[in-house]
Order: structure tokens, then sequence, then C-alpha cells
């Protein structure tokens, strides 16, 4: 797979060569291009922002410029993403859509976001996602992309030491995992609950579906009305 970030703070996305991505790049598992916006302007004052039609507080991001990178940095192969408060959410379901893309270019906004044109321009071309990482407002597009490039590449063949890890993850089976423990048996006269080293792999695997249920009911209830009905066995519903 391949990545390419367009932004205006190229530095801002060094993390992506750090850690387990950093590792998925040396082996050949991914690669990454970061290019800077400014590249692309033809002005002396290298301006990628102007004042928004209507009115109103803060800058746009400039069509020209985004168009001229996207043209450059996209290929016939290109997904398109463009990060916004005002997008769709970003899910496990999507990571999982994106790790079997061939090209995700992903697009940096600042100031008030990017000309509405540029997206429209691209979408004649390519499939183009306008995505949201939370209902919150960041300054920019480059800590969403690191959120959705690291959620993408663990999912990837080879990137993770132990593959049953992602298959166990919260929202692979549409809840939240439940609690973890490890070793010493008791810490600060906390014991790790007794089951756990039962040795009994039925009784482990049935614990843990409880405290999924219970962990997501108490804290993601929405999640559990988007169950398959299908996917819950009669002691689930006694959960
Ligand atoms: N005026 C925009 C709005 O209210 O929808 C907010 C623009 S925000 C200050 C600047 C940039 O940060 C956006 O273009 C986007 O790239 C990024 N951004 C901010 N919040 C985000 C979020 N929750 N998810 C994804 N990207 C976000």
């Amino acid at each position: 797979m391949r990545i390419d970030v367009v932004t205006i703070f190229p530095e801002y996305l060094q993390p992506l060569r750090a850690a387990l991505l950093g590792r998925a790049i040396e082996r050949g598992l991914i690669e990454i291009g970061v290019h800077d916006l400014r590249d692309w302007t033809h002005d002396v004052h290298r301006a990628v922002d102007d004042a928004p039609y209507g009115g109103g507080p803060g800058m746009v991001m400039k069509p020209q410029v985004w168009g001229e990178a996207l043209d450059d940095v996209c290929t016939e192969r290109t997904r398109l993403v463009v990060p916004t408060p005002a997008g769709r959410p970003f899910t496990q379901e999507l990571a999982h859509a994106y790790a079997a893309e061939e090209h995700l270019v992903f697009a940096c906004g600042r100031y008030e976001g990017i000309d509405q044109r540029v997206v429209t321009d691209a979408a004649r071309r390519m499939p183009v996602d306008e995505i949201s990482i939370g209902d919150y407002v960041l300054v920019g597009g480059e800590a969403a992309v690191l959120v959705m490039v690291e959620a993408v590449v663990r999912l990837l063949p080879g990137v993770l030491g132990n593959p049953v890890s992602a298959e166990q993850d919260s929202f692979s089976d549409g809840l939240l995992e439940g609690p973890s423990y490890t070793r010493p048996e008791v810490w600060r006269e906390l014991a790790v609950p007794e089951v756990l080293r039962s040795g009994n792999h039925a009784l482990i695997d049935r614990w843990r579906r409880d405290q999924a249920l219970e962990r997501t009911y108490r804290r993601r209830p929405d999640l559990l009305d988007k169950l398959d009905e299908g996917s819950l066995d009669s002691r689930d519903r006694e959960v």
C-alpha cells in the first residue's frame, strides 16, 4: 500500500516514520510520501489561503493550489480522504476498507478548511471521502491523519506481530473489549479475577464475553443498538 499526505506542515507527520509505522516502512509493507502543499504555489508569498466568499471569520484554502497538488499526487488508483469535522465518522469498519486500498491520499486542511470545489472536482475522477475522527474541532487535519493511518496500517498483513490481537480488539465483534491483566497476581491488594487463573478456556471465553457486553452496555450503549440480533446467544441476552 502507498500513502501520500499533502499538508502545509510536513514536519507534523514525522511520527508516521516512528515505531510500528516506521517498521512497516522498513520492511516494505507500506510506502509513505509527505508533500508540502506550498510546493504547488506560484507566488512569492507561497500563499495557500484567501478570504471566504460571503464574509465571515478565518480564511479558506485556495482551490488552485490544492487542485494542482492533487493532480500530481493522485493516480487512477487513488482513494482521496479529506479530514473535516463535518465529515462522516471514521470507524474500525472504514479502517478495514482503507486497509484494502492500493493508494490513499490524505489532504490536510487548515484555517476554515479547503474550498469545497476541490472535493467536487476530485470526485469526478476518484472516490473521495470527507471524514471526521470525532465530534470536536482540531486546528488542522494532520493529527486526524496520524490517527487514521495508524488505525489502517496496523490492519495490514504482517504489520502486527500477532494478527489475532487485531481480530480480538474492540469493535471487531461490535463490542468494546473487556479488561486485561498481567503479572503479578496481586498488586496493591488488587487481585486478578480468579477465572483468568483457572486454566478453563471455555469459562475464560464466557467471562471475557460477559465483560465485553457489560462494558459496552455501560459505556457505549449505542453500539449494542447496532448489533446484529443473530450475533447474540441466549446467555448474551441475560447479561
Ligand atoms: N470550519 C471547519 C468546520 O467548522 O467544520 C473547521 C475547520 S478546522 C479549524 C481546520 C481543519 O482541521 C479541517 O479542515 C480539518 O482538516 C481538520 N479537522 C478539525 N477537526 C477535525 C475532525 N474532528 N476530524 C477530522 N479533521 C478535523
